[in-house]
């Protein structure tokens, strides 16, 4: 064994089906008796059901969360909060509605209650991405990190088909990043390929049949061991040129991700064998670049940046924009073969294999 060093997040966690009548006695624990809900426009009615568990708790709706984090739709939330007195905030949907819950604590300190409605993972980490003026700035702190996690897998089952196989990818990429980081230890490894593992395997399962409840569950369960891996360690050039990519172009979040991640692991390969054997064996594949290509293709997926909106005549830019800032990687920052990764992912072509080498195995 390795030397290494962990650190892991406080945050208690309900997991289940129909766990969200526990509302109430997560309320009680945090002694939070003027509750704001939070949601985006789409699940205001979603939020307001589930809401009604909390009774005279609750002290205003507010339904107009965005993704990335615009702050100036966390000043007008900070209003409410004001305004109703509130004491915590309770967080209903996907990681846009957790990153403004995020943004008020960091602002107030109040506690967060988070029932996540999809796989992003964004609960369990002490991160906010927020957008000032086309950009996207991330932080980290311990007032960011929510108290209570209630999954409730009863939710996600309304998680569109399309949603649910980009946003379980989304988790991957979380993982993937974990298993070669400079932090990687062995407890968020095990998560890490636990985590990839119950969500890849899951993800035909609920393409196949949206209704599966047990597939449900392991992607959920999934999506919070992926998070964790978020939370614990650093991620590196996936999540930087996603970062980048989604901010130059406002491309949807979770397709981003899942266009990116392939061509991502195909570069890293070479300088991260111990990882891809992992995520070889999680993933139950000889190559993870095409492996992830391929699932992420058969259910789907776009695969193209260009067919997600990226303008053409803007790769070179982007790797510019992505080298500007100095981060680790486990293999070097080269420009020109960064500049071929991100136009194969521009053209929606399969990631550059490696089949006829694969030191990993
Ligand atoms: P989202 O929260 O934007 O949700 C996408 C759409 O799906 C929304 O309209 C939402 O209302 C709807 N939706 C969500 N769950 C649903 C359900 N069960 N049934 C029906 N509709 C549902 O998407 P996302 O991918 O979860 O989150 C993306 C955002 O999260 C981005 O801003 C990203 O930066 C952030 N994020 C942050 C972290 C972090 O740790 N800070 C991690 C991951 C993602």
């Amino acid at each position: 064994m390795e030397d290494f060093v962990y650190s892991g997040n406080p945050g208690r966690v309900v997991f289940g089906s129909g766990t969200v009548v526990r509302l109430p006695e997560e309320a009680d624990r945090l002694k939070a008796k003027r509750i704001l809900v939070l949601s985006t426009p789409e699940q205001a009615g979603q939020a307001t059901n589930i809401a009604g568990h909390l009774g005279s708790r609750v002290v205003g709706t507010y339904s107009k969360a965005q993704m990335h984090t615009p702050v100036e739709v966390t000043a007008d939330a900070m209003r409410w909060i004001e305004d109703c007195s509130a004491d915590a905030v309770l967080s209903v949907g996907g990681g846009s509605t957790t990153g403004l819950g995020k943004a008020i604590a960091f602002r107030t300190d109040l506690p967060q209650i988070v029932v996540p409605t999809t796989y992003a993972g964004s609960e369990a980490t002490p991160i906010l991405g927020e957008t000032e003026g086309g950009r996207k700035v991330t932080k980290s702190d311990p007032r960011i990190l929510p108290e209570v996690v209630i999954y409730d897998v009863d939710l996600t089952l309304t998680l569109p088909v399309a949603l649910s196989v980009t946003s379980g990818i989304n988790a991957v990429a979380h993982a993937v990043e974990a298993l070669y980081a400079r932090e990687a230890n062995p407890i968020i490894s095990l998560m890490a390929e636990q985590g990839i593992s119950a969500v890849t395997r899951s993800l035909p399962l609920i393409h196949a049949d949206p209704g599966n409840r047990s597939a449900r569950s392991d992607a959920l369960y999934g999506a919070w061991l992926c998070g964790v891996c978020l939370g614990s360690v650093g991620m590196a050039l996936h999540h930087k040129l996603c970062h980048t990519l989604g901010g130059m172009f406002n491309l949807p979040h979770a397709s981003l991700h899942t266009a990116v991640l392939p061509h991502a692991v195909a570069y890293n390969a070479p300088a991260a064998p111990a990882a891809m054997k992992r995520l070889s064996r999680a993933m139950a594949v000889d190559d993870p670049a095409t492996g992830l290509f391929d699932l992420a293709k058969r259910l789907g997926a776009t695969m193209s940046l260009k067919g997600l909106g990226m303008l053409d005549g803007n790769v070179e830019s982007a790797v510019e924009q992505a080298l500007a800032s100095a981060y680790w990687n486990p293999r070097e920052l080269e420009k020109p073969a960064l500049i071929a990764l991100l136009d194969r992912a521009f053209h929606g072509e399969a990631p550059l294999g490696a089949r006829s080498e694969l030191p990993w195995r």
